[in-house]
């Protein structure tokens, strides 16, 4: 079986690759031993054995690093380049802007012209229920923390100060800010952090492959799971509760849609205790899920939403939170008693951002783009899930353009591999070799490439995917 590794890269867990293959396979960015960098989500990052992989330019579905080899960004950079990498018109918007007004601030009444039509552009495009204001921000992180000060605010405003906690789910992602970090149900965002902060509550991840009974259906489950956060919000008192949380499908922590009647069953609770609910779209917004929010596809109504990444595909840092009427009401008449609504950044609605983003949009309703992920999304899921039946793999799991496999043994959820094997990072390491880039967290692979991939290109993803599974299954047995 799998040699004890010796040489910690690649994943974010420091799940370890084997010295040799590393060394001898990944010979990237010589030069580049060791660097300046506090490198974000990197293990190591003071050691002289980190070699980062270094991108120079990118194109279409691919980047290149800075030796020229070239990959197939299965990511999408980090869920993010919706358009690929050198999409000219996005290019054009940010220059023209560039050239005519490269920044004014939206504070105190004033704002520019890009930021108001992306309000408006924006606010259409969210059809699952009515929302009212955009407020913008620069990335997921700082919507989520907004959230929570715009949640805190509106509950102070209506004399409910105790209604305060949050809760979201295990194994969610919401950023890596103090408070989204907390919300966030990954240990490794809180451990050493001292968070979460004592506000934020966790309830069920549900991830219905592992976490369900033996003969429990989806729908039993998703029963089961609806019943346990009652009963957590009862535990709390739900006077003190504030806000619900949720990806609609969940991104970072492995790639999990919800189970059947899931959405539906949870958002009875939360309406039930007068409680608002949070849907983080910052992965699923704008097509990847083949809907243009998650909350089309799984029948949300929010009354509140965080997007980011997509809104711009990523080529300016910009992200929102949309408020619905109920909720911008209060906090509008709160601070016109206060004399000003005391939050934002200096980059809020950045002009060259939102030009970036209203373009992005643009080109969302005139290339179709939901329709485009959705004529392709059957052939990556299917070319995927073909794989399933695979020894090592437990579960690949995935809908639209975004795709999760756990590796384990004996195809059950709980019977890990080893740690210290890393399964996932040696087949991360072989997709990277064959010139592929995917997200590798522990034995969880994930996928989500550019809205614009090919069916050739999908062809060639699978076709790699194949070969690292190939070589990986090879070293397990
Ligand atoms: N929310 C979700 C669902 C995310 O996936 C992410 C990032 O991956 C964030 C929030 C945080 O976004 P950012 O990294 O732009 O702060």
């Amino acid at each position: 079986l799998f040699p004890v590794p010796v040489l910690a890269r690649l994943s974010s867990t420091g799940a370890s690759l084997q010295k040799e293959e590393s060394t001898a396979d990944l010979k990237h960015n010589q030069g580049f031993k060791g660097h300046d960098m506090l490198a974000p989500f990197t293990a190591g990052w003071q050691s002289a054995d980190l070699h980062p992989l270094v991108i120079e330019k990118s194109e279409g579905c691919y980047v290149y690093d800075i030796n020229g080899k070239k990959y197939l960004d299965a990511l999408a950079g980090l869920w993010c380049t919706a358009l690929g990498g050198n999409e000219p018109r996005l290019v054009a918007a940010a220059t023209e802007q560039l050239n005519k007004l490269p920044f004014y601030h939206s504070f105190w009444n004033r704002t520019t012209k890009p930021s108001l039509d992306l309000a408006k552009e924006l606010l259409e495009s969210f059809t699952a229920r009515k929302m009212a204001k955009a407020f913008f921000v620069n990335s997921g992180s700082e919507a989520n923390d907004t959230q929570v000060k715009l949640v805190w605010y509106y509950n102070n405003a209506l004399g409910r100060p105790n209604k305060k906690k949050f809760i979201a789910r295990a194994k969610s992602y919401h950023g890596s800010t103090l408070i989204a970090a907390s919300l966030s149900g990954l240990p490794a965002l809180h451990q050493k952090f001292d968070l979460p902060a004592p506000f934020v509550l966790h309830t069920d991840c549900p991830h219905y492959w592992r976490f369900h009974l033996p003969g429990e259906t989806e729908e039993e489950f998703s029963t089961r799971l609806a019943t346990n956060l009652e009963n957590l919000i009862q535990k709390e008192g739900p006077e003190t509760i504030a806000a619900f949380i949720a990806e609609p499908v969940m991104g970072a922590g492995g790639v999990i849609p919800p189970p059947a009647t899931y959405f539906e069953k949870i958002q009875a609770v939360v309406n039930k205790y007068d409680i608002l609910f949070i849907a983080d779209e910052v992965i699923c917004a704008f097509g990847r899920l083949g809907t243009m929010y998650g909350c089309d596809k799984y029948n949300i109504k929010p009354d509140l939403v965080s997007v980011a990444k997509a809104l711009s595909s990523a080529y300016m840092p910009i992200g929102a939170v949309l408020v619905s009427a109920e909720v911008s009401e209060v906090i509008s008449s709160q601070s016109n008693e206060l004399g000003v609504f005391s939050h934002g950044f200096t980059y809020s609605g950045h002009p060259v951002s939102c030009a970036v983003a209203i373009e992005a949009l643009k080109i969302y309703k005139e290339r179709n783009i939901v329709e485009k992920v959705n004529s392709i999304s059957p052939k990556f899921q299917d070319g995927v899930k073909a794989f399933s039946d695979s020894p090592i793999i437990g579960e690949i799991r995935g809908t639209g353009l975004i795709l999760g496999t756990e590796f384990t043994d004996n195809k059950s959820p709980n019977d890990p591999f080893p740690a210290g094997w890393g399964v996932g990072a040696y087949f991360g390491a072989q997709c990277e070799k064959h010139g592929m880039l995917v997200r590798v967290s522990g034995d969880n692979i994930m996928m989500s490439p550019p809205f614009i991939i090919s069916p050739k290109e999908v062809d060639e993803l699978i076709s790699i995917y194949g070969k690292a599974l190939k070589a990986t299954e090879e070293r397990v047995k």
